[in-house]
């Protein structure tokens, strides 16, 4: 199916996409890499009737490391935050949870903006961005909010982003320390968005105990869920894999996930604790092999 007809502009710079915003805001699409957009459009479940497409705005694609941070800007694809050299350092839970999504022209094509602009239920980066407790940055003409992911994302498809605002940024924190990391993702077929997608960090102690656990899951909520009953249970205790595997049973609590054509409620609520145990034993795996080498 063809999409209704739109006018497209193509801004050169930030501040004539911001400008463009303002005045048509609320009638507009921003388009990325389209690879949301433009089937909802297809589709006619969006009918926009401006499209402002931000590719062609100089230095929205970057991954670098200022102010004890890593910002990613907007535009940065999948593909570059799988193989950036800087993320698989400091921050490799983002790197191997985008090498998870889709296939290689979806990594080449989608943006880590228009991945959190669209805020899919069981897409892959807001459980790790939820886990690193990660900002976005979002501006408009009249100025600049910073907001935490999860506060950012509200719900299926739904965001505190305003009809004049862009995601320009992502912040995540530099990580140091004996640290661990691991993204697990339950799918069908190759390709697939996740049925449960679990994003784990681990920080041992010198003394090797759990100093700091994050936990936060995809697809089993409207909106990205902190296993905060895991983390509780974890964190001030040895480490070792029977804590986890006893810990990683309050992942499940308060879940009520969908159930679809792939998987049953009950199903994604089970599998949420095998994919957070696998999620958190390889994280102290990783985190060990750091103390060790420390
Ligand atoms: C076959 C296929 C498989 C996929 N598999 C997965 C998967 O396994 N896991 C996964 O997480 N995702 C998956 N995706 C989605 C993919 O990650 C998309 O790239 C992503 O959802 C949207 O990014 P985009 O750059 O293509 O955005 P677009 O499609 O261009 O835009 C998406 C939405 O965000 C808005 N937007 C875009 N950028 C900005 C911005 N900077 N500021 C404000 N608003 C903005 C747009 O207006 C639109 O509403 C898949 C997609 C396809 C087609």
């Amino acid at each position: 199916m063809y999409p209704a007809s739109f006018k497209v502009f193509v801004p050169k710079s930030l501040d004539e996409a911001l400008e463009l915003l303002a005045k048509y805001g609320e009638e507009a699409k921003v388009l990325a890499g389209g690879h949301s957009l433009i089937p909802l459009m297809r589709l006619r479940l969006v009918k926009p009737k401006y499209v402002i497409y931000i590719g062609k705005i100089p230095g929205l694609s970057y991954i670098r490391e200022e102010g004890g941070v890593i910002r990613i800007g907007a535009m940065t694809t999948h593909n570059e935050i799988e193989e950036s050299q800087l993320l698989k350092e400091k921050n490799p839970l983002l790197s191997e949870t985008a090498s998870h999504i889709g296939d290689l022209q979806v990594r080449n094509m989608g943006t880590i903006g228009g991945s959190l602009a669209h805020a899919d239920p069981a897409a892959d980066y807001p459980a790790a961005l939820t886990a690193l407790e990660a900002d976005v940055v979002l501006k408009s003409a009249k100025g600049e909010r910073v907001l935490k992911v999860s506060d950012f994302i509200q719900g299926p498809y739904l965001t505190d982003l305003r009809p004049d605002e862009l995601l320009v940024e992502v912040r995540v924190p530099v990580l140091s320390g004996a640290f661990g990391t691991s993204y697990k993702k339950l799918y069908f077929r190759a390709g697939d968005f996740a049925i449960v997608g679990v994003a784990a960090l681990v920080e041992l102690s010198p003394e090797g105990s759990f100093k700091r656990v994050r936990v936060a899951l995809t697809g089993v909520g409207e909106k990205p869920v902190r296993a905060r009953g895991v983390e509780e249970e974890l964190e001030g205790k040895e480490a070792s894999e029977e804590a986890i595997a006893k810990a990683a049973e309050r992942a499940k609590e308060g879940l009520n996930p969908p159930s679809d054509i792939r998987a049953s409620s009950e199903y994604r609520r089970e599998m949420s604790v095998v994919l957070t145990r696998r999620a958190l034993i390889e994280a102290l795996r990783r985190a060990r092999e750091r103390l060790k080498s420390q």
